[in-house]
């Protein structure tokens, strides 16, 4: 029978991640026998550590296959309120924290809480492209800011003030970056925070999942540091990155008391609550030892700068050394190509999976995404294929 029915139009605002199809492209053309080397997708080469894999194990064999609170299991949320209190000195009530299938849940209730037709949300360009999507999604009006290169790829407190209308509802920041491996100066930050006085009504959602992976001149800051700003503040984290843990689905957003309610209702009404086995897993993570965060530390940062270096040794290529999380975002202007041609060349000429910059918005022409999460060999077998070809 043939059917004409409509789709809500909303729907049409919707955007994607590239990172997954070039993914999904990469693996096609591995099992079609080439040689492929990925550094497309933005997630840690290294496996789950053991200590962490046993407890999700321990939790199923003991039998936690049930619902749990929709706001994660207590024990958790206690353990994420330490961490923050051992890492950053401040105190955050377990009441205010909600732990979610992935930090990217975060990104999502933040534009539902804060989004709606006549709103304007403000967030990075270039930057995680589900931001973007999930403003229009809402129905808000997505304001761009940009990251510019002359800046250290971190953004201009003058010129999010100035962008700021009386219909802004939420402005989203992200240090360390993806995908430009930039980090906000903590100066900025207090700039930011004090610039922020002049209009109390305005929400701002600090994306801070890589916090553990900065190793350049500017150290990270949480925007926690700033309890002025807190009754307005939600903070997206999690254990994707910080321990490699992308396929458990988890991550953890911390709400203040107005918000918190509305966001579990959320929670709540899409997802229930995260898996059982899962959230054992997690509080392993901050609870055992921390050892595994160190050295996946040093390992992106040794790898970031073999990166860079060997970058800005390709003819029409420079970038600029990543400060943070375990991404290198050169500029390729002076390749001739434009991103998108630069990335389908990569990969289908010399089997290097990368992600144009324009995948992260408009303002990333011009610039080439290649993550550091790969081995050294990988890396260095990668980006000589490319200089071959461009020198
Ligand atoms: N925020 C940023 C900046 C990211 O790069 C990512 C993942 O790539 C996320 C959030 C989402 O993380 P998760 O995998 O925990 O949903």
């Amino acid at each position: 029978m043939k059917t004409n029915y409509d789709l809500a139009s909303r729907n049409n605002n919707l955007g994607t991640e590239t990172a997954f199809s070039v993914l999904a492209k990469a693996n096609k053309l591995a099992s079609e026998g080439r040689d492929i080397i990925n550094l497309g997708i933005g997630q840690p080469d290294f496996k789950t550590p053991e200590n962490i894999v046993d407890a999700g194990i321990k939790a199923l064999k003991e039998g936690h296959h049930g619902y749990t609170q929709s706001t994660g299991i207590p024990n958790l949320r206690e353990a994420v309120s330490n961490d923050i209190e051992r890492r950053h000195n401040q105190y955050i009530s377990p009441e205010n924290i909600l732990i979610v299938p992935g930090g990217k849940v975060i990104i999502f209730f933040s534009a539902m809480l804060m989004g709606e037709n006549g709103k304007e949300i403000l967030y990075p360009n270039p930057g995680f492209p589900i931001y973007e999507s999930a403003i229009n999604y809402s129905g808000a009006k997505s304001v761009p800011y940009q990251l510019s290169e002359d800046k250290g790829f971190s953004f201009s407190t003058e010129d999010i003030l100035s962008k700021i209308s009386k219909n802004t509802s939420l402005i989203i920041i992200n240090s360390p970056a993806n995908p430009t491996g930039g980090v906000v100066p903590k100066s900025e930050l207090e700039k930011l925070v004090k610039g922020l006085e002049k209009f109390p009504d305005v929400v701002l959602m600090s994306d801070e999942i890589y916090d553990q992976f900065c190793f350049g001149e500017n150290n990270f800051t949480s925007m926690l540091m700033y309890p002025e700003i807190r009754e307005r503040l939600i903070i997206l984290n999690g254990w994707s990155k910080t321990y490699a843990m992308t396929g458990w689905r988890l991550g953890y957003g911390i709400f203040p008391n107005k918000l918190y309610e509305k966001a579990e209702k959320l929670a709540v009404n899409i997802h229930s609550c995260v898996n059982a086995s899962a959230q054992y897993a997690a509080l392993e993570a901050l609870n055992g030892s921390q050892k595994c965060v160190l050295e996946m530390n040093n390992h992106f940062k040794r790898r970031a700068n073999l990166m860079y270096k060997k970058l800005n040794e390709i003819k029409g290529f420079s970038c600029q050394k990543p400060n943070g999380a375990f991404y290198c975002f050169p500029n390729i202007m002076k390749t001739g190509y434009n991103s998108s041609e630069i990335q389908n060349l990569l990969l289908d000429n010399l089997g290097v999976a990368t992600v144009a910059g324009t995948s992260f918005g408009k303002f990333g022409e011009g610039y080439l995404r290649l993550s550091c999460a790969n081995s050294d060999t990988a890396i260095e077998e990668a980006l000589s294929r490319i200089k071959e070809f461009f020198n």
